[in-house]
């Protein structure tokens, strides 16, 4: 594990309950996250009962039932506290009537128009990270030898230009997050160190890293802070006030972990998973932010959709390109959907600022040796024998998986806007 990577398990909690206390009190959003909005969640008063509460919470959002120790539930609804004392509430939701019939769907029912399946939706892509000038930043670029460096960033966007073009002609609008390799958001890491440096002073003994100097330190949570939290926030912002879509698919490629000192090399390795939103841990619960979007997320509904679209994503995988799923199991931060062992829930800063149903596709590890040779071919026209197989540019390979996944979904059933009820409250 790099460096950088320990540094932002202790900024973001992920997989690392022992970088905070779970009541610490002086700091309870995390870093720059906007302070909740709790009078959004009005509109969902009534609208669940305490069964189906139990039931999602369980199931999807708190599976290891970290959230519960911040909740008293009566007959009449379920209070949540920031403090697990239970002296500080933040919000009281009402239960629906257990015989209350389900809220009227709000959204259109479609049928699917077999030439043109994805007639009607307003699909929204999120191509991963910024790339270009910022690629080094976000460390997600490597080079090997001579070679082409590979930028995620980049490879992120040529696919999603492809998945454009594809869930287009199948008769989807399609809307971006960002379209090039410019940042969304105005900040800039140097805007951020005053940030950087409170994240610091609030426990400076646990968060210094040996060998590294503390101005180093801050420099790299100031940019941490602004590829990350700023920049999806500014995505967040463009998705959930401007382009309302009907579901958003963020795409990425994934790596296996780096060797040595977290020096570029190869393995032959590839894994495939699908993230569905969910599985809350106990570090993160302690923020109120956390806690609100947990609600919002899970009255928002959107769940369902979400792993439908997963599902049918992954099936694709499973079917054209075969590579095995990726295993959670014990990770404490990801949970099996159930659906399909490719699918998983998890907490990720874009699927839980973006409102309405986000399925986060990571694709091939691009430090696989077929993988890698696959992306060093290019963009290609036809096919070509790579690892054995005739195989169109990766590029293409990859949008279409996530294309026919879709078309395939919104083909076969008429689809589940009923289920998804209203994300703009
Ligand atoms: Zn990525």
């Amino acid at each position: 594990m790099r460096w950088r990577d320990l540094l932002a398990l202790a900024l973001w909690g992920v997989g690392c309950a022992s970088a905070f206390a779970e009541e610490e009190k002086a700091f309870l959003f995390s870093p720059i996250s906007e302070a909740p909005e709790w009078r959004l969640l009005e509109n969902y008063q009534g609208t669940i009962t305490q069964a189906q509460f139990e039931e999602k919470l369980k199931r999807i959002y708190d599976p290891t039932g970290a959230l519960r120790k911040y909740l008293q539930m009566d007959e009449g609804g379920v209070e949540l506290f920031r403090d697990v004392a239970k002296t500080e509430p933040l919000f009281r939701l009402r239960w629906a009537r257990p015989d209350a019939k389900p809220v009227s769907p709000t959204g259109a029912f479609f049928l699917p128009d077999p030439q043109r399946p994805l007639l009607g939706r307003v699909i929204c892509l999120d191509p991963g990270h910024i790339g270009g000038d910022w690629a080094d930043v976000e460390e997600r670029t490597f080079r090997i030898g001579r070679d082409r460096p590979v930028v995620e960033g980049e490879l992120n966007l040529k696919t999603c230009r492809r998945l454009a073009e594809r869930l287009t002609n199948a008769g989807a609008k399609v809307v971006w997050t960002h379209d090039g390799f410019a940042p969304t958001t105005n900040l800039r890491p140097a805007d951020l160190y005053p940030e950087a440096i409170q994240y610091f002073l609030q426990d400076p003994v646990s968060r210094r890293q040996a060998g590294y100097s503390m101005n180093n330190l801050i420099r790299w949570n100031a940019e941490l802070l602004f590829y990350r939290s700023a920049e999806i926030q500014a995505r967040a912002r463009r998705v959930n006030e401007e382009l309302h879509p009907d579901f958003t698919l963020c795409l990425h490629y994934n790596a296996a972990p780096w060797g040595r000192a977290g020096r570029a090399s190869l393995t032959s390795v590839s894994r495939l998973v699908v993230f569905t939103h969910g599985s809350y841990t106990a570090s993160e619960l302690v923020y109120d932010d956390q806690k609100f979007h947990l609600l919002r997320k899970l009255l928002e509904n959107s769940s369902g959709e979400e792993v439908d679209l997963a599902a049918a994503v992954a099936k694709e995988f499973k079917e054209k390109w075969g590579f095995r799923a990726e295993d959670y199991s014990g990770s404490g931060y990801a949970s099996p959907s159930g659906v399909s062992p490719y699918v998983w829930h998890r907490n990720l800063i874009a699927n839980r600022l973006f409102s309405g149903p986000v399925v986060f596709v990571e694709g091939p590890y691009m430090n696989d040796r077929m993988t890698y040779g696959w992306i060093q071919a290019g963009e290609y026209e036809g096919t070509r024998l790579i690892g054995g197989k005739e195989r169109q540019n990766i590029f293409q390979e990859y949008a279409d998986r996530v294309a026919e996944g879709l078309i395939e979904r919104f083909r076969s059933l008429p689809g589940r806007s009923s289920a998804f009820t209203n994300y703009s409250p």
